[in-house]
């Protein structure tokens, strides 16, 4: 196609706009020579273009093409192509003319030096650990007789038809409004006996396997352009392994996992896909509404057409709770934690008194021979700060952070009388009182810290309050600077000092093995029980303080003290003082395993 001088022009220009807006987001290079990338500068996930859309397209100009990757929410996208000359050849076909921007719009496109490391998309190569796929698990005869049982008019009834695709249970309905299964209430269609060859084959090809004969059974009828969106099986109500049979076409299912690795996986047509372990528990699974897939063939990508497919489900009741790894996607675990929750809000004052304050009036001595060195961090904060600001330590411990500004004027307030003990043999000065109520007048302090502290407050309208009272207290334009234990011990991939302390940890570790959760619930107490130097399993818990009974004698068997946490996740710190009025986050950070925040009182 012919394009005029002029026009060509104006694409160039809007070339050069998108490329600024996109390196700032990127920090992409650009390049005016051709290279084997290419970026499509104004269309992608958010505009609405569909990657098998644009496969089409660019494999009709392309005889290979290598990956492509669209960032998800993005208005643009990248490809990547064997050598910069086939790239060439696209992009003089289809640079400002291929209609297939927003509204029809032609695409831009630009080459840029190299790809961001996530548009490394695998396309079917790497599975989920703990997944097993079994092509060619059962033979066209077999293929065909299971579709065949299947009568799709037998019975209409209420949620046999979902909203994008239908499905039939045998042995047990699955209840799409609460995951679950009703166990009191068996259908009396059963599993057809037809699949009991499967099992045998099953058992003879993984003898080692441990897996249930299923008593549940779902089958999802799919039109090309159906899917389901990304799930995880619920836990609690179905044994290991989850095992699914696709038939009548091949198709991408999309796995998941919480830290954002996307896998796509091929199904073929006739395999057994069984999910066990990690990749039953830890990832989500789903399938992409759409009528063809991307798929990898002969070390270029291609496009493939969905026909009808059937798949058919097969499960395993359980009753119980899940003890999984995975917390975030553990419906038991969920449960728990709403549970635990309730009852700290019940106990709250309770919780506090016994897990905080009673264990820092015990422990207050050995605690002050473990806390010498402050954080760089904070102690760069009270080194900003102007000479005669008053400066008030709320929950000063044994006052490590009230000698290193002597220009200033350094207050500490504490509940521990043992602790404040400490402070005042060490000369500071400093009050005992609650964080929730500081005896202080409104706006007449010019900085606060808080380290490590509010982490022991059981419920969060009590942790607001305790910032909430920093904030009356700080004069207009005051900063306080607030640490708290994060729940990540590993947010910045360095150890934090509290998991290098644990000489496990330290060892080289051994592929890609989880770890225990050694979390447990004790009998007695309403919270888990954190096994010290390890990750936090839960945000709600009771870390052991060990200490060797003064009051026996120093020989005496260790006493251990349980303190009460919870533990922050990422931005939780940030958003709280975000619902606090008066103030203003300032900074945020993450510093040796605490989430952190600098704040400023309005003026
Ligand atoms: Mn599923
Ligand atoms: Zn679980």
């Amino acid at each position: 196609m012919n394009i005029s001088k002029n026009a060509e022009r104006k694409i160039q220009r809007k070339i050069k706009r998108c490329q600024v807006l996109i390196a700032k987001e990127t920090k992409l290079q650009f390049s005016e020579v051709p290279t084997e990338n290419v970026v499509i500068c104004n269309a992608g996930l958010s505009t609405g273009l569909q990657q098998e859309v644009l496969l089409e397209e660019v494999l009709r100009h392309a005889h290979s093409l290598e990956n492509v990757f669209f960032p998800p929410g993005k208005s643009y996208c990248y490809l990547r192509f064997e050598s910069a000359e086939i790239a060439r050849t696209v992009c003089e076909r289809m640079n400002g003319v291929a209609p297939l921007g927003q509204d029809g719009c032609v695409l831009l496109m630009s080459y840029c030096i190299s790809l961001p490391e996530k548009g490394n998309n695998t396309f079917g190569g790497r599975t989920p650990p703990g997944l097993i796929l079994v092509p060619d698990f059962v033979n066209e005869k077999l293929e065909s007789a299971l579709q065949d049982l299947v009568d799709w008019e037998e019975d209409m009834e209420i949620g046999s038809n979902l909203k994008h695709r239908r499905v039939k249970h045998y042995g047990y309905e699955f209840l799409y409004g609460t995951n679950n299964v009703d166990r009191n209430k068996p259908l009396d269609r059963k599993i057809p006996s037809i699949c009991e060859s499967m099992w045998e084959k099953l058992r003879h090809m993984y003898p080692t396997l441990d897996w249930h004969v299923p008593d549940q059974l779902t089958v999802n009828y799919y039109e090309p352009g159906q899917g389901i969106p990304p799930h995880v099986d619920t836990h609690s109500v179905f044994k290991d392994p989850i095992i699914s049979l696709s038939l009548g076409s091949d198709v991408i299912m999309d796995f998941r996992d919480v830290k954002g690795n996307h896998l796509n996986v091929d199904l073929p047509r006739r395999s057994l896909l069984i999910m066990t372990g990690e990749s039953r528990y830890g990832w989500t699974h789903g399938i992409t509404p759409r009528k063809m897939d991307t798929v990898r063939c002969n070390n270029s990508l291609t496009i493939r057409k969905r026909k009808i497919r059937v798949s058919f489900t097969f499960r395993k009741l359980q009753d119980g709770p899940c003890h999984c790894q995975f917390s975030s996607l553990c419906d038991t675990h969920q449960r728990d934690t709403e549970h635990r929750k309730d009852l700290l809000k019940e106990n709250a004052a309770q919780v506090e008194l016994e897990n905080v304050h009673n264990v820092y009036n015990h422990i207050a001595k050995h605690f002050n021979k473990t806390r010498h060195s402050p954080w760089p961090r904070v102690e760069a904060f009270l080194k900003s700060l102007e000479p005669g600001c008053i400066l008030l330590d709320v929950g000063c411990g044994n006052g490590k952070y009230l000698g290193l500004n002597s220009s200033i004027v350094n207050l500490g307030c504490d509940r521990s009388d043992g602790l404040l003990k400490v402070c005042t043999d060490r000369g500071f000065s400093v009050v005992q009182c609650d964080c929730l109520a500081l005896p202080f007048r409104s706006a007449s302090v010019d900085a606060c810290i808080s380290i490590a502290v509010i982490h022991h407050l059981a419920t969060e309208t009590r942790r607001m309050q305790a910032v909430a009272e920093m904030a009356r207290v700080l004069r207009p334009g005051g900063r306080a600077l607030v640490y708290v234990w994060a729940k990540n011990q590993e947010a910045d991939e360095k150890k934090s000092s509290y998991l290098r302390q644990n000489k496990q940890n330290n060892k080289p570790r051994k592929g890609n093995k989880i770890e225990k959760d050694t979390t447990e619930m004790d009998g007695e107490t309403i919270l888990p029980i954190h096994t010290n130097r390890t990750q936090f399993q839960h945000q709600d818990l009771l870390v052991p303080w060990k200490l060797r009974n003064v009051e026996c004698s120093e020989a005496g068997p260790k006493v251990t003290f349980l303190r009460y946490y919870h533990v922050f996740n990422e931005h939780e710190l940030q958003e709280m003082c975000g619902k606090i009025g008066e103030i203003l986050v300032e900074d945020s950070y993450y510093d040796q395993g605490n989430w952190c925040v600098v704040f400023k009182k309005i003026a």
